[in-house]
């Protein structure tokens, strides 16, 4: 027989949006008894995004590199770079800071139960989430699990791992997305993204984007052809160095329909790119600002609505049109400012950076995408 214990708000799944979310309820009310089930996230996570260069954030102690540059490579367009003068790439310790955020967690009384939770009853006068040993009831039930991706929304897919070149690399600055490769997806776009840890340490990773998911060891080809052509290096695969993911880049199925949802689970993950390290950020905020005021809280994008629309388009042309995306990012490369592309790829900075981002588009491809998009819409 299950233990039973009451609680304002049950928090599932103890990942990033998770840990964020019971923080900032908590940090907003701390009157309000907080529920966080689901096993401890020991995973390698290494997070990046765009900041600006003043902003005061709670996790800075945890990044551990920052950059004011960043570039791109293309078999064709050859090598680009951007430097911005008031956003900053940053790279995020994901496993410390989970660690961090628990122990905050704790510190705060809060209710960590490191169990899978099994099933839940929802109805409006009380949810019940039972794990193996335990019955909570609670008032509010957020679910941040990780959410079924539909086989026709498009998907990120990547594989990488830190290694240690026995001479220095000479990368000063992250390579965002070398195209150069020899191509995973079909359907899709391939590129290598590296990261400079140290002089002589990099984290190199192979992506797609495409609505097919590719075996686990044509990510590690991938990475291990870029490695040897670039610095003559022989790629031995370790587990602990490695890390690796499937994010969505659209539409999710959620796990339980009838509950508000954060995180991946809500649609924080950015439908263009895949980040979602700032979606989760503001979507976390938002939510605890609603428990806080006495509401329930909604799921809802953490993007503006002129992101999620461009956003819309660019995934049609990934699925239409895939070639056009490696033209449109080395358009992006090469016309944009970095502090525009910056802006761009988090949502920030008002109209003008998306507007400057459509004007250098090839427009043939976008032009046509978003005319089907708005017809398609008329007609539902
Ligand atoms: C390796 C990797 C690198 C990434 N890099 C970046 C990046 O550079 N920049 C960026 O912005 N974003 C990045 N992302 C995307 C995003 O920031 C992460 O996916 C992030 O972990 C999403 O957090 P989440 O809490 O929504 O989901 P998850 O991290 O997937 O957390 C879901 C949690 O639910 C738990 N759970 C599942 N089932 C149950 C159950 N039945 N009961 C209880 N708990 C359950 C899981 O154990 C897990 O801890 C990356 C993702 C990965 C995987």
């Amino acid at each position: 027989m299950p233990t039973s214990k009451r609680t304002d708000v049950a928090i599932i799944g103890a990942g990033v949006a998770g840990l964020t979310l019971a923080n900032k309820i908590i940090k907003s009310d701390p009157a309000m008894t907080v529920s966080l089930i689901g096993p401890e996230d020991h995973r390698n996570q290494r997070l990046s995004f765009w900041i600006d260069n003043n902003a005061a954030v709670s996790y800075e102690s945890f990044l551990t590199h920052q950059w004011q540059s960043w570039s791109f490579n293309h078999r064709r367009a050859g090598h680009s770079s951007h430097h911005a003068h008031h956003q900053r790439y940053v790279s995020l310790d994901a496993k410390l800071y989970k660690q961090h955020l628990r122990k905050k967690l704790l510190d705060c009384g809060c209710h960590l139960a490191p169990a899978v939770v099994t099933r839940m009853d929802i109805n409006p006068a009380n949810h019940v989430v039972y794990t193996s040993d335990q019955a909570f009831n609670a008032t509010t039930v957020i679910d941040t699990r990780a959410p079924l991706i539909p086989q026709a929304t498009v998907k990120q897919q990547f594989w990488g791992s830190v290694v240690d070149l026995p001479r220095p690399h000479g990368l000063t600055a992250p390579m965002l997305m070398d195209f150069d490769v020899t191509p995973i997806a079909t359907d899709g776009v391939t590129f290598i993204y590296a990261l400079p840890l140290t002089s002589s340490q990099l984290l190199v990773e192979a992506t797609t984007f495409s609505t097919r998911l590719q075996a686990e060891s044509d990510y590690h080809h991938c990475v291990s052809v870029w490695l040897r052509q670039h610095f003559d290096f022989l790629l031995t695969i370790e587990p602990d160095k490695s890390e690796s993911g499937v994010l969505p880049m659209g539409p999710v199925i959620p796990l339980e329909p009838g509950i508000p949802r954060c995180g991946l689970a809500g649609g924080a993950a950015r439908s263009s790119t895949g980040y979602a390290f700032q979606g989760i950020e503001r979507q976390a905020a938002f939510m605890a600002s609603q428990i806080s005021a006495g509401q329930q809280p909604e799921t809802r994008s953490p993007f503006s609505r002129r992101t999620d629309w461009m956003d819309k388009v660019f995934l049609k042309v990934t699925k239409d049109r895939p070639d056009q995306l490696e033209t449109l990012f080395m358009a992006m490369a090469q016309r944009l400012s970095g502090d525009d592309f910056a802006h761009f790829l988090s949502d920030t900075g008002g109209w003008m950076p998306g507007l400057r981002a459509i004007m250098v588009a090839p427009k043939l491809a976008f032009m046509s995408a978003a005319f089907r998009l708005a017809w398609a819409r008329s007609w539902n």
